[in-house]
């Protein structure tokens, strides 16, 4: 590290708080400094190379450098830098890209609302549940259910329905009303000789359990991303979606299914929802909505959401809730060109096309004696490792082999003792291969050291 006191390193440890970072430690290591990308690329204020293995957080699909994307904000700023959606005031790029998810959407939706993060967007579906819970004469039903290692966000709502230890210990969370149910890692919670599709019945059966439990009366809605990313990237067991979502409909309990990693192609097809064939209620989308150019993200709601939302609106006389970045222009300009260059270039189509490469690949490293397990659909995949020397601390191993990859020109990201791939959508064959090629060096390495 650059220890120099006006360097950039220095200045960073003297005034930046960082995101999910050990912060005494951040002083003695210092950060990372990435100073431009392009492509699948970026390097560091050393000129050094990397492939960003994790598109950035799991969000640049369209890779680093993408010129359109500059020139539509460009072309935005010059017109119209900022206006607000609120009082009955709106703007061209957020009706366009408000018509434009609508169209796209995969089940019927009726009005998207724009929000600046999917923290944002997952909270904001929460306070409509409620208002809706409300709207309908149902003030008892508040619960809201999601899943053990579920990713939602992190403001005080969203980190609550985040199923993951580090985001509420220390922070006084869950709030009340929010449940978790089990994970679907069929890996780390299947019984002794429990084939997958009798665990996806267990997993349902618990929830069925939980909301009796509860009375199904107090269960407003059931938040789940298709493919759990953040939280390890788990993939739905086989029959999973199939039994749990009859139980949603059986107790009429809305179905919000976070699209965040999912949405824009990443599984294969256009949304996670179409993967597996679900039937949100909502949906809550962001990061490759505008390859995280500039913030945006989006709730959609259907029908049966927006009708009694908009009725007590009209009661009180005003949904009194709102962003003043809520569908900022130059985002929306941004995120609009961005789905454009997804659909002219027909990238779900590329996905699929190179899924089949990316998959053997991470499975043939998943086949390393320091592996235990590797799962992924699409462009998106994890491998489990573990070795008994660092069995003592979850998360020691994965975090050398995070080390060992970056050191070797790959970021990626360790859940605990799994390490991420989820990289551009843009990515090439010729580049996955390049890709796993530096995560097998990496774990070679640590392999001969420990
Ligand atoms: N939902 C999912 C599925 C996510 O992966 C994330 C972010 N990793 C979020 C919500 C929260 O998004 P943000 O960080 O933009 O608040």
């Amino acid at each position: 590290m650059n220890q120099l006191p006006n360097s950039i390193e220095a200045r960073d440890i003297a005034f930046q708080l960082h995101s999910y970072t050990d912060a005494r430690k951040h002083e003695d290591n210092g950060p990372l400094v990435i100073e431009k990308g392009d492509g699948i690329y970026v390097e560091d204020n050393n000129g050094k190379r990397y492939i960003e293995g994790m598109a950035g957080l799991w969000s640049v699909a369209v890779g680093f450098g993408e010129k359109r994307l500059v020139e539509a904000a460009t072309r935005q700023m010059e017109k119209l830098p900022y206006y607000h959606t609120f009082s009955h005031r709106t703007h061209g790029p957020s009706v366009e890209l408000a018509e434009k998810l609508i169209s796209m959407a995969p089940v019927p939706m009726s009005k998207a609302y724009f929000t600046n993060s999917g923290s944002e967007a997952n909270d904001t579906a929460i306070k409509l549940i409620w208002y809706r819970s409300n709207a309908l004469g149902q003030p008892e039903r508040k619960k809201i259910i999601s899943r053990v290692r579920g990713y939602h966000g992190v403001t005080i709502a969203s980190a609550s329905l985040t199923g993951l230890p580090n985001n509420h210990r220390s922070f006084d969370l869950p709030i009340a009303n929010i449940l978790h149910t089990s994970s679907p890692h069929y890996h780390s919670m299947k019984k002794d000789g429990e084939i997958e599709t009798d665990f996806a019945k267990r997993c349902a059966q618990d929830l069925e359990d939980m909301i009796r439990a509860e009375g199904p009366e107090t269960i407003a809605a059931f938040f789940a991303e298709p493919v759990m990313g953040a939280g390890g990237v788990v993939i739905p067991p086989q029959g999973y979606w199939e039994a749990v979502q009859p139980i949603l409909k059986k107790y009429d309990i809305l179905f919000v299914a976070d699209e965040v990693i999912c949405g824009f192609g990443r599984t294969g097809n256009m949304f996670g929802t179409q993967t597996y064939n679900l039937e949100p209620d909502m949906m809550t989308l962001s990061k490759g909505i505008s390859s995280s150019y500039l913030p945006m993200s989006a709730l959609l709601v259907n029908e049966k959401v927006y009708g009694p939302m908009a009725d007590e609106s009209h009661k009180i006389g005003v949904w009194g809730h709102g962003y003043t970045a809520s569908g900022h222009p130059v985002a929306a300009a941004v995120a609009l060109e961005n789905l454009k260059i997804i659909e002219e270039r027909d990238l779900v189509g590329h996905v699929r096309d190179i899924s089949p490469a990316f998959l053997r690949r991470l499975h043939s490293l998943g086949g390393h004696p320091l592996a235990r397990e590797s799962r992924g659909v699409g462009l998106i995949g994890a491998v489990e490792f573990a070795h008994e020397a660092l069995s003592a601390t979850p998360g020691a191993l994965g975090g050398k082999i995070n080390m060992a990859f970056q050191e070797q020109g790959l970021i990626s990201r360790n859940m605990g003792d799994a390490m991420a791939f989820c990289p551009p959508l843009i990515i090439t064959e010729k580049q996955v291969n390049e890709m796993f090629d530096i995560a097998e060096s990496g774990i070679e390495t640590i392999a001969k050291a420990l």
